[in-house]
């Protein structure tokens, strides 16, 4: 291997750009059905689409086949609520995660979510994923059936979380894709919507995009469009040389497809949610410290002196055996698990967790740091599924966590797993690895669009899936199940929509705008310093807490980036014009969430929103979803009852929706 020092110094220049430069060629793409993104959500989308008889042409900024959060695996398989074994149905469940975000959240894709999910999971064991214990490893472990060889996460009474092997899930889709014609295009960025007559607030024809690595400009001409893009996480913190920056999201994820539906005119809502960014990236790597959290639940952590710290239920009732962290507990019907976009939990199906008293335990030096994660103290079938099956499928966990550790000699049958030593507010939260949470940094929160039956947006034409996009959800399997209903309603659209050309003006306006960080002087800004400075923009004026002068201030700000420093940006090389492109999206996206975040002059406990200025925690007059949008390029506001999926033109049941629009 030569080093980077090593090439220079041998032949006297840097290497020069692998691939042919095809800037200014322009090429045309036309199907029936475009999808921006190719996370879990977009692959599982085209598949889908092209089942129901569409062409379909999915674009993806990196490369499709392990692209996304999702792309190096997943572990455990939420709102699997028709499994054979589940004891919750979809009705259960999306009532209870509507209570428990006090109707702040999506019940059209959580019920879709639960009504179909299994049924996804099992077209992903169709395409060769394991979502089954077919060796047998773990007979007669509490967590498995025996009949159906299926295996369960968080609650063993109630079965609707599905641990599966999930590592290759990701190559399982590409290669689907590749045999059913999906034409992917990777390494491109999507950078506009075009719409009917290029007029903001119609219908979606097209978009279009640039190529990271020639440069080339492509149109795409769709009869529906498929916005697949995920989040936002380079929106408040950006840091990529730093371990783990981007830990739980991915360093492609700039709210491209939220900026494009927003200056086409598509509605928004909750795009003022926002929650600690613990995750963001400044912790330890994913899963690689002891905690007792996600795919380590119920793992017993112990202080420096081998104590072992209790576990409590919700109601604060200790648990005397192992086997009750993985049961409801009197008072509950059912636990739901974290990680589904869910921020605010009741206690009736709050998971257990270790005991609240920690925190005043290691105050008062009755707990001595640094912590320490024991899985010895799990019986063997659950130390060698968490150790093993979960943090070897897991995203991000399978070579950096488990292949290392074990290589490294670490036997979980014998040794501790240490915990960052942090402040001790910080072990409030058992996810450890994320290290103590910074309060300048935030992350997006169930903020996206707003969606109908269909998971059709405001604009004809166009589409949502995926968490981020689709306001109101979040995990992996809820992505996969999104993109997949949204895949055949954009089908089926396609079959009956005429096809409407492109608008040249809108398509020559952003080819200009798509080229012009290439003309600039080189003295300009690079795309790095344009992210570090929304970042910090985003840090200070629109962080926990916020009132109408920081939020105005913000938005002045944002816009003095956007004419100055973004305006005169540098890019050398087509993937810097990417990159750059991305920035002025994220300038749109932060311009969003501080719009929403004037919009809403309230508190709230729910949606962990506080505006200084409007302290009142929320009062019954904000109880509502704030649809914002574009015309004319001013913002527009208007009012939308929290369960207006239930009200017409709807019908007033979940049932009856999902009968209706599903099939
Ligand atoms: C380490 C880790 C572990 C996780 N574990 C679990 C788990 O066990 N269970 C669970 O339920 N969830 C888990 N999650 C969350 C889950 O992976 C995500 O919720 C899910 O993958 C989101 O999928 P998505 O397709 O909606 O979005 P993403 O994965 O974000 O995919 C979006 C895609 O769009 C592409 N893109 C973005 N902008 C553009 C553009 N302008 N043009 C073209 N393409 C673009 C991106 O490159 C990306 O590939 C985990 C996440 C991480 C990071």
């Amino acid at each position: 291997m030569t080093t980077w020092n090593e090439y220079v110094s041998e032949r006297g220049t840097i290497p020069e750009w692998p691939y042919p430069i095809r800037y200014e060629k322009e090429s045309r793409i036309s199907a029936d059905v475009l999808i921006v993104g190719g996370g879990v959500a977009g692959c599982h989308a085209a598949i889908s689409a092209a089942r129901s008889g569409a062409s379909v042409v999915l674009a993806e900024t990196g490369h499709a086949k392990r692209s996304g959060s999702g792309g190096a695996g997943v572990d455990h398989w939420h709102g699997a609520c028709t499994n054979p074994c589940s004891k919750v149905t979809p009705l259960d469940y999306t009532q209870a995660v509507m209570e428990c975000a006090h109707g702040y959240s999506n019940g059209i894709a959580r019920y879709i979510i639960c009504s179909e999910g299994w049924d996804t999971l099992l077209e992903c064991e169709e395409m060769g994923v394991q979502i089954r214990d077919v060796r047998d490893e773990f007979k007669g472990a509490d967590f498995r059936d025996e009949e159906t060889k299926l295996m369960f996460a968080y609650d063993y009474a109630n079965r609707h979380v599905i641990r599966i092997w999930g590592y290759d899930i990701k190559p399982r889709l590409f290669y689907e894709m590749q045999r059913l014609g999906v034409r992917i295009y990777n390494r491109t960025v999507i950078m506009s919507l075009l719409t009917d007559e290029g007029r903001q607030g119609a219908r979606v024809v097209g978009a279009t995009g640039v190529n990271m690595r020639t440069g080339e400009f492509y149109v795409f001409e769709s009869k529906a469009t498929i916005v697949a893009s995920g989040g936002g996480g380079r929106l408040f913190s950006f840091a990529p040389e730093v371990t783990a920056a981007g830990s739980m999201s991915n360093m492609n994820g700039a709210g491209v497809g939220h900026a494009i539906g927003w200056n086409a005119g598509a509605e928004f809502v909750l795009m003022e949610q926002t929650t600690p960014g613990r995750l963001t990236g400044f912790g330890y790597a994913p899963y690689s410290m002891g905690n007792t959290s996600n795919t380590y639940h119920g793992t017993s952590i112990v202080d420096a002196n081998g104590k072992e710290v209790p576990w409590a239920d919700p109601y604060g009732r200790q648990l005397k055996t192992v086997e009750e962290r993985f049961l409801p507990s009197p008072g509950q019907r059912f636990q739901l698990g974290i990680g589904i976009g869910l921020h605010y939990y009741l206690d009736q199906y709050r998971l257990n967790d270790l005991s609240r008293e920690l925190i005043e335990g290691i105050q008062k030096g009755e707990y001595v740091l640094p912590l320490y994660a024991d899985l010895t103290r799990l019986p063997e079938s659950e130390r060698r599924c968490i150790f093993g099956m979960m943090v070897g499928n897991e995203g991000k966990t399978r070579i950096p966590i488990y292949d290392t550790f074990t290589k490294g000699g670490f036997d979980p049958d014998k040794d501790l797993l240490q915990a960052p030593v942090m402040l001790p507010e910080s072990y409030q939260n058992s996810n450890f690895w994320g290290g103590s949470p910074i309060p300048s940094l935030r992350s997006l929160a169930g903020g996206g669009y707003l969606v109908d039956w269909d998971l059709r947006t405001s604009l004809e034409g166009l589409y949502a899936a995926g968490g981020s996009p689709v306001f109101g959800s979040g995990c992996h399997g809820e992505s996969h199940t999104t993109g997949r209903y949204t895949g055949r309603k954009a089908a089926a659209y396609a079959k009956t929509a005429g096809k409407r050309a492109v608008d040249p003006r809108q398509v020559e306006a952003q080819k200009a705008r798509a080229y012009a960080p290439l003309k600039q002087s080189k003295k300009g800004a690079g795309w790095k310093e344009l992210n570090v400075a929304i970042a910090r923009i985003m840090q200070d004026y629109c962080g926990k807490y916020k009132n109408r002068l920081t939020l105005g201030r913000g938005l002045d700000l944002l816009a003095q980036l956007r004419e100055n420093e973004a305006a005169s940006a540098y890019a050398s090389n087509p993937h810097e014009l990417g990159r750059t492109l991305e920035c002025l999206s994220l300038i749109t996206l932060g311009e969003m969430v501080m719009e929403a975040s004037l919009a809403r002059e309230c508190s709230s406990v729910y949606l962990d929103f506080y505006r200084l200025d409007c302290p009142q925690m929320d009062p019954p007059e904000w109880e509502k979803l704030l649809p914002m949008r574009l015309e004319d390029d001013a913002v527009k506001l208007r009012d939308l009852p929290l369960d207006f999926h239930l009200r017409p033109p709807y019908a007033p049941t979940y049932e009856e929706n999902y009968e209706r629009h599903a099939r």
